[in-house]
């Protein structure tokens, strides 16, 4: 078996983790970095960037830079570049394959295998769409595991007393907590809870709205319309936000940020971090209720939590640690890297999953209750939410109209008792039913969910035993042709920034060549006859980026240079 590894594909990061025997390691983006930023780019030239080489380009190409994909993931959103509509999940994919190569040239060796990780509270979409993001890089996505578990197993394995744990995990864009039992090498997650769209990014957003409002207020006009001095207050505001973290206060300095009537304008502003804490209060409080609700689903006292794990960047706001102490009255354990914790607890369970770590166990809970639609909008639960997976669970439904021949079964995820108010997973016509009065058939409806948290469903008439196996599919999914499509996409991809990189490096070595014989005909003015024909025949090929022409022609300024 190749080696494996563990991927945390996070909305504003991700981070490459595997096992060498007994210990895990950071694996190293390209550019030297332990973690990459979860950051896609489309040069205007259409190469396409991946991680800091992104980021760093992000200002000058805001409108092809794409950001906190993994928000979009599961919903049908497309992101049009040029002529091309890409899904979230070949986005992702994009995210993915650089954090195989990075691994790959890391290791030394193809990789084929991942664990993925996934916020806790992710539906079955989204995680359907992460493993889908996994084929389309060309990875065996071999487990999807919650990223507050895979913290806890990067924390647990060395642990062995029993206690209860409570991770609190503020990353970009997601926030989860659970609650989790630690005994003996078995780690059971007991609930979850969280909120999918509260992150980092909606402090960066808060911090935004207060710079671009001193702006307005200083000089009268706003700086909305200019996607570049945009791009320039967005991180400005993630790095003032970053700066209060350590400091009281901190000057926000952006030169030349637009050009005013007298000249360019230099703006300048102080935000301390106590005006942070006010303006963001809202978002920190946001926490609250889903800590108090996982604590209640799991069954559990506050003061039962042993101790308090710490994940992802956000919690390094001191507001945060005072919210979590608060309600705790423990401090939050800080021996645990943020930013590394939820790779490393990947690429423990891929160890586990590799044989190499036979002394631990991993219990996983669904985070929704699952269930189908029934008469007057009624959302009937068929499993419940935080109930161990793998899991298989039949109902009996019955029809509710005189002979009807066959039944909408419409798969739902969530907790309201109002059907049109939960998730919808997919929805599937069983035929064939026994004409009866309405009551007398009897439908079984089986959920099956494996231990990636992906869903299956299943219905079979029981009064003529016929059976039928539906894979559900919610409508945001890809189909399998579209996953083969963007699976073959990729290769080509591939393909072509190899046959890209190729010609870059002939031309770049035809250039220098060209510069060679320009030298030699300025410091030897007898040799220009005989290398000028030659050279200018480079120089069209060059323009002409055939492969083959240009080196026939700097084959041939070669042998002309080694001989006058
Ligand atoms: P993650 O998704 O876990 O990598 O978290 C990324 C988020 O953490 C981003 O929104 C960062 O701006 C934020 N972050 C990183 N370091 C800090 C810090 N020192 N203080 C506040 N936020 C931070």
């Amino acid at each position: 078996m190749s080696t494996l590894i563990g991927i945390d594909l996070g909305t504003t990061n991700s981070c490459v983790a595997t096992m060498r025997g007994s210990d895990t390691v950071i694996i190293p983006s390209s550019t030297g970095a332990r973690t990459t930023p979860s950051i896609v780019a489309f040069a205007p030239s259409g190469e396409r960037l991946v991680g800091q080489v992104a980021k760093n380009q992000a200002i000058t190409n805001s409108t092809r830079t794409i950001t906190s994909i993994k928000r979009k993931m599961g919903s049908d959103t497309k992101i049009k570049i040029d002529n091309r509509k890409f899904t979230p999940q070949e986005i992702s994919a994009m995210i993915l394959t650089q954090l195989k190569k990075d691994a790959e040239s890391f290791l030394g060796e193809t990789v084929k295998d991942a664990v993925i990780t996934v916020p806790a509270y992710f539906t079955d979409s989204q995680r359907q769409a992460t493993k889908d993001a996994g084929r389309i890089a060309g990875l065996n996505v071999i487990r999807i595991i919650n990223e507050p578990t895979a913290a806890a197993l990067a924390y647990g394995l060395d642990r062995q007393e029993p206690q209860k744990i409570m991770v609190y995990d503020l990353g970009g864009g997601t926030f989860d907590v659970s609650i989790l039992d630690i005994s003996n090498g078995v780690i059971e997650v007991l609930a979850t809870s969280g909120n999918n769209f509260l992150g980092g990014d909606d402090f960066d957003q808060v911090v935004m709205q207060y710079l671009l409002e001193e702006f307005r207020k200083q000089y009268r006009f706003s700086l909305e319309s200019d996607p570049t001095a945009m791009q320039r207050i967005k991180e400005a505001a993630e790095a003032a936000k970053i700066e209060l973290s350590n400091y009281q206060k901190t000057d926000v300095m952006l030169p030349f940020i637009a050009q005013g009537k007298e000249g360019p304008i230099n703006f300048q502003v102080t935000l301390t971090r106590h005006e942070f804490n006010q303006m963001t209060k809202h978002l920190v409080e946001k926490t609250k209720a889903p800590i108090m609700q996982a604590i209640k689903d799991a069954g559990i006292q506050v003061t039962d939590i042993n101790k308090v794990l710490m994940v992802g960047g956000s919690t390094r706001i001191p507001a945060v640690t005072e919210l979590v102490t608060s309600i705790t009255k423990k401090q939050p354990f800080k021996g645990i890297n943020p930013d590394e914790c939820v790779a490393l607890g990947a690429a423990i369970q891929s160890g586990v999953l590799a044989g190499t770590i036979t002394d631990l166990l991993l219990l996983d809970v669904t985070p929704l209750s699952l269930g189908i639609e029934t008469v007057g909008n009624h959302f009937a639960k068929v499993i419940g939410r935080n109930t161990s997976i793998p899991i298989r669970k039949s109902q009996i439904f019955t029809t509710n109209a005189p002979y009807q021949s066959s039944v909408i079964i419409h798969v739902l995820q969530g907790e309201n008792e109002r059907a049109n108010a939960n998730k919808e997973l997919g929805k599937f016509i069983l035929r064939g039913i026994r004409r009866a009065p309405a009551g007398v058939p009897q439908i079984e409806v089986t959920f099956t969910i494996d231990v990636n948290g992906i869903v299956n469903v299943h219905a079979k008439d029981l009064d003529t035993g016929k059976e039928q196996d539906i894979t559900v599919e919610a409508s945001t999914n890809l189909s399998e042709a579209e996953i083969q499509n963007a699976m073959r996409d990729e290769r080509e991809y591939e393909v072509k920034e190899e046959v890209r990189k190729e010609l870059f490096q002939i031309k770049q070595n035809a250039l220098n060549l060209v510069e060679q014989a320009k030298a030699k005909m300025k410091n030897d003015k007898t040799t220009k006859k005989q290398i000028k024909p030659v050279m200018a025949t480079l120089q069209k090929a060059l323009k002409s980026d055939n492969k083959i022409d240009i080196e026939v022609a700097t084959k041939e300024l070669e042998e002309t240079l080694a001989i006058v």
